[in-house]
């Protein structure tokens, strides 16, 4: 690909300087990005992947160090002879004036019985200048069924930003780096957050948000708000009201979903009281509860509103039906006569005749069946056009003993609609 501006000019040149990895950052990588293992068989005799020495080990523990080269390995119960452990590691050099993240892929093979042996690549560069910008140049991607397979023989050179490249760029960076005046003003030293380097660079030139969080040397907040950014412009008052308050946010994740909460209940998310709660979780759930209950009835408000637009229709279609009650000794099964009893029948029988605005079916008339003391066991839907019920359901959707009797019940007295019907017209 051709640089197509000033600053993908200066990045191909860049690109072309860059030299070799240096040996400490591989020894680094080997030590921390890779899994280290021994292998052990029913007799528990361990042999370390690492040095290739054989030892006993017979504990439950996960990770056991090696006697002969005092490496720590995980201890991996197998009758294999081969292992392979696979992992991108970075490194951050400035060049040029620009910022890059190197990108590599680190293979170590371990054989029972010798030393580990292993290999690198250098797959991507990611780049970065003081205003943001963004670049890389890569290795040609191989097409096939893994989406970071690479092709190794291809030229590192600019090509198009995929999300291939973000997402293993997100991973071990060599901790001794150098970056950009700039980011090292805004906070970037030293031992660096849990998150990915490149998105956490971008954030820093950009947003005085990560640097206030970066210099107050708040990781934890870093590490969640470079990937949860939404979070970030919905909370980061209600954190800087924390923070003067030395409050200690313990997981992220649950305390903004509180602030949003908070906010849906109409509570005041800058107060102290209710962003500082000492038990989050019982707080989450409290205000969960809370901003559910107002949903509801804001919907329900809303539902309303739009069945009062039906209501002039609903009352010369179907008050003629009113007033029809149709019951023997344990039932009595009346008419709905008005939107509000839809209403109700709906939210005690908890099914949808409301929601579904059955008030404004022209063809339907909906009926309560219950017992003598009011309560209630069905709602029925009896159909003007095919003369006889169409559907009875009791609690959530339920049927009940009594529901063959009611729709019979309703069935034999289908002709007291049709009279109704024939008198109102
Ligand atoms: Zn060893």
């Amino acid at each position: 690909m051709k640089p197509r501006n000033e600053f993908e000019k200066l990045v191909v040149a860049s690109n072309g300087e860059l030299t070799a990895i240096g040996s400490k950052a591989v020894e680094w990588a080997i030590r921390n990005a890779v899994k280290h293992i021994t292998f052990r068989t029913s007799e528990h005799k361990c042999t370390c992947g690492d040095c290739g020495e054989k030892f006993e080990y017979k504990g439950k523990g996960k990770s056991v160090r090696c006697p002969h080269c005092g490496h720590r390995l995980q201890v991996t119960d197998t009758l294999k002879r081969k292992h392979q452990e696979k992992s991108y590691f970075s490194t951050l050099e400035v060049i040029g004036g620009l910022q890059v993240q190197k990108v590599f892929l680190l293979t170590a093979i371990y054989c029972k019985g010798e030393p580990m042996d292993f290999y690198y690549d250098e797959v991507c560069r990611l780049w970065l200048n003081v205003k943001g910008q963004g670049a890389v140049t890569s290795r040609l991607r191989a097409m096939g069924y893994y989406q970071d397979s690479f092709c190794f023989a291809s030229p590192i050179e600019l090509r198009n930003m995929s999300d291939v490249h973000l997402v293993i760029s997100d991973t071990y960076t060599y901790p001794y780096y150098s970056v950009l005046p700039e980011l090292r003003r805004n906070g970037m030293k030293g031992k660096l957050p849990d998150c990915h380097p490149f998105e956490l660079m971008k954030a820093l030139l950009a947003d005085h948000r990560m640097e206030t969080m970066m210099k107050a040397g708040d990781y934890k907040a870093v590490e969640y708000f470079i990937y949860h950014l939404l979070d970030l412009h919905t909370c980061w008052l209600s954190y800087k009201v924390t923070s003067r308050h030395h409050y200690q946010i313990e997981d992220f994740g649950t305390w903004c979903d509180t602030i949003r909460l908070l906010e849906r209940s109409g509570k005041d998310i800058h107060n102290a009281k209710y962003v500082c709660p000492t038990n989050l979780k019982a707080e989450h759930d409290h205000w969960l509860k809370k901003a559910n209950a107002i949903e509801r009835k804001r919907r329900d408000m809303e539902r309303m509103e739009k069945a009062k637009a039906h209501e002039a229709e609903f009352y010369k279609n179907k008050s003629c039906y009113f007033g029809i009650v149709i019951s023997d000794e344990d039932i009595e099964i009346s008419v709905l006569d008005s939107l509000e009893a839809y209403e109700e029948e709906g939210s005690k029988m908890k099914h949808c005749v409301f929601q579904c605005e059955y008030y404004a079916k022209t063809d339907s008339v909906i009926l309560s069946a219950h017992d003598h003391s009011g309560n209630r066991i069905e709602t029925v839907e009896f159909s003007l056009s095919q003369g006889k019920v169409v559907q009875s359901r009791g609690v959530c959707n339920s049927n009940t003993e009594y529901h063959d009797r009611i729709i019979r019940l309703v069935n034999e007295n289908a002709y007291r609609f049709m009279e109704a019907r024939r008198a109102s017209a």
